[in-house]
Order: C-alpha cells, then sequence, then structure tokens
C-alpha cells in the first residue's frame, strides 16, 4: 500500500497493455485525455469501457491525482461515448467499481457505459 493507502499503479496490468499498444482492443474513441473501447465480456447490448491515459489506479487515486484538465477530458470522452453509441435519448448507465468491496478486478482506473436494453436495478438486493 501507498501511503495513500492506495495500492502502487502496476504497470503489467491488462488495460495499461492495452494503452501501450500491447494487447489490441476494439476502439471506439480516442483523445489526448482518455481510451474508450468495447469490454471483451459485454453484459449488455452496449458495454463500453473508458480509461484515462495515466497510471491511475482507481476512482480514488484519479480525482485526487489527474490534472483537471484531464479528469474533465475523460468525462466529456464518457459522455461523447455514450451519445455516438445512441444512448443519449434513451438512457445508460455508468459504473465504477473501486476497490475490494466494490469488485475492482483492473487496477487501473476505468467507468464502464452500459447500454441498448432496461438495465434493472443499480445492485442485487440484499
Ligand atoms: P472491473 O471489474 O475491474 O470493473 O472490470 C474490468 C472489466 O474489464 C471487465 O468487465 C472485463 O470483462 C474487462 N476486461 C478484462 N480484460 C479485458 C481485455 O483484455 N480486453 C477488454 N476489452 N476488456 C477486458
Amino acid at each position: 500500500m501507498s501511503v495513500s493507502g492506495l495500492p502502487p499503479y502496476d504497470d503489467a496490468n491488462i488495460f495499461a497493455r492495452i494503452l501501450r499498444g500491447e494487447i489490441p482492443c476494439t476502439k471506439v474513441a480516442e483523445s489526448e485525455h482518455a481510451l474508450a473501447f468495447r469490454d471483451i465480456n459485454p453484459q449488455a447490448p452496449v458495454h463500453v469501457l473508458v480509461i484515462p491515459k495515466g497510471r491511475y489506479v482507481s476512482a480514488a487515486d484519479f480525482c485526487a491525482t489527474a490534472p483537471e484538465a484531464q479528469v474533465a477530458g475523460f468525462w466529456r470522452l464518457v459522455a461523447e461515448v455514450a451519445k455516438a453509441e445512441g444512448l443519449e435519448a434513451r438512457g445508460y448507465r455508468l459504473l465504477t467499481n473501486m476497490g475490494d468491496e466494490g469488485g475492482q478486478e483492473v487496477p487501473h482506473f476505468h467507468v464502464h457505459i452500459f447500454g441498448g436494453r432496461r438495465l434493472g436495478r443499480m445492485v442485487p438486493q440484499m
């Protein structure tokens, strides 16, 4: 753990490798701040992942340490992708898993965009 309580960034994580071009992805959009690509195991008709370009472990890390222009640029790309995928009028869901109890599997901050069907409850009932 780092001083902040967050784990250090792992340069071998799968999204770091995608950003470096070592592993292919189905790219949807890209800006100077972020990359959007289709999830390899889609949970909805539209399931896109948006990741910032940079070494950010999680939402907490990104929000605390990324330059403001990158935070803004990242979220703008999220909204632009949702619109380009035809989801703006019908609605969609944004989700980010953070840390152990949040169920985060890949330790590079990412937002999931889900859409294309009625998505139901936010989380399973307790
Ligand atoms: P998390 O649970 O960390 O929020 O979500 C990680 C997501 O990354 C999962 O939905 C999983 O299907 C996706 N994923 C894992 N490995 C790859 C990969 O190599 N390529 C792509 N496109 N998605 C991946």
